[in-house]
């Protein structure tokens, strides 16, 4: 694990890289051996929400044939009114993919 800050942000002493459990789940993080202060990354908390089955918005990648496929969340088809047929822009990002939804009822061949 790399150590991503130096210095307690509550009292300024040095924190030290260790391991906790959280609800029986084992995690990374800096602690401050002063004030008992622990920062996470943000990957050690996905692990968390991930290992707990907390978040909505986690899919896995599966494979179907050749493909590698994800199931999307359906609050996310409605929010965005995708249906099937409709396309799917992707754009690469620094933090990630953005998929830019496309209506096939908007294209007019
Ligand atoms: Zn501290």
């Amino acid at each position: 694990m790399k150590k991503f800050m130096k210095n307690c942000y509550k009292c300024n002493t040095e924190v030290k890289i260790t391991t906790t459990e959280k609800e029986g789940i084992k995690l990374n993080c800096l602690k401050c051996p002063n004030c008992g202060e622990e920062y996470f990354t943000s990957s050690e908390l996905t692990k968390f929400d991930i290992l707990k089955g907390k978040k909505q918005l986690i899919r896995k990648f599966g494979t179907l044939g050749d493909s590698t496929v994800m199931r999307f969340p359906t609050n996310i088809l409605k929010d965005f009114n995708i249906k099937p047929g409709d396309y799917g822009v992707f754009e690469k990002k620094p933090e990630g993919i953005l998929i830019k939804p496309v209506h096939s009822k908007d294209i007019k061949l």
